[in-house]
């Protein structure tokens, strides 16, 4: 037996068809790896890193813009069988953020790096680096262009000119698996939100806020104001309410709480101790898929 789900942000998704092939592709990649018997963090690194790659979503490529035009990443990883865990911020260049969490978690003794000691690390293991030009797409120069307007800074979803702007608005990315060992993964990856400074961080690179894994729990990654989230903990909330409840109502349970403590707004992705897949939010959309031995649903 065995689990994965995905997602591709939340917010207003104004033409969710838009995203359906690539979240199939994807899910259906992260499925014939778990046939082949790959491990729980081999698949959500391989999941997160095919999202980052795809200009629709805020990862890696296509990620949004700081205030000064850039493109800050942040992402993290965690490994529910021994609670390993990498996570990278602010870095900028390195193509696939996912797998510089991931090797932070597998060859340093550190779990959390940032910023230029990050790219410095990347370099030593020869990950892979891209020019601005790779990053940099000309609907999120239009997007910043908006938000400065606005005098914001906004998820990836918001649509700052209500019903009038129709354009790519994708978020944070995140995939969740329960391999055919049993084991719990889960990675989450974005460019973080509209227009930020002050070298921000959001909940997407944070242990126990936007991602967590325990095999005794469950696993999750989250999506949604970053600020909020971490207020809340969340992800390490939603995985502590299924002690007590289904999978189905910890999601809900966690949603709920994000709302009532910190009026949160957002929405994640969770796979329990028994293989139950559950999703929550609280946005009008959450962009994501799952698959098991038998099926893949894009929803
Ligand atoms: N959670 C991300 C952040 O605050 C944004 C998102 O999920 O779209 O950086």
């Amino acid at each position: 037996m065995f689990k994965l789900i995905i997602h591709g942000g939340a917010g207003a998704i104004k033409s969710p068809d838009e995203y359906k092939p690539s979240l199939e592709k994807i899910v259906t990649e992260g499925q014939k790896l778990l046939q082949q018997g790959k491990s729980a963090t081999e698949v959500v690194t391989h999941c997160v890193s095919l999202l980052e790659d795809d200009p629709l979503f805020n990862a890696g490529r296509g990620s949004v813009l700081t205030a000064d035009e850039r493109v800050e990443c942040d992402a993290s990883i965690m490994n529910g069988e021994n609670l390993q865990a990498g996570a990278v911020a602010g870095v900028s260049g390195v193509k696939n953020p996912v797998k510089l969490a991931l090797t932070v978690m597998e060859k340093s003794e550190f779990v959390f790096l940032i910023g230029k000691g990050a790219e410095e690390f990347a370099k030593l293991h020869n990950l892979e680096f891209m020019p601005d030009e790779y990053f940099i797409t000309e609907s999120r120069l239009k997007q910043l262009k908006e938000a400065r307007e606005a005098g914001k800074v906004v998820l990836d979803h918001s649509d700052l000119k209500s019903q009038k702007n129709d354009e790519k608005k994708l978020g944070t990315v995140g995939a969740v698996v329960m391999d055919s060992q049993g084991n719990l993964a889960s990675a989450t990856s974005t460019g973080g939100i509209v227009n930020k400074r002050f070298g921000r961080v959001g909940d997407s690179s944070i242990i126990g806020a936007g991602t967590y894994a325990n095999n005794s729990l469950a696993a999750v990654s989250c999506t949604g104001y970053g600020e909020q989230f971490i207020r809340a903990t969340m992800a390490r909330v939603a995985a502590e309410f299924t002690k007590e409840l289904s999978a189905k109502e910890a999601a809900e349970k966690a949603i709920e709480f994000l709302q009532k403590s910190v009026n949160g707004l957002g929405g994640l992705i969770m796979i329990d101790r028994f293989g139950n897949i559950a999703h929550a939010y609280n946005t009008p959309g959450l962009l994501y898929a799952q698959a098991d031995e038998k099926s893949v649903k894009i929803f």
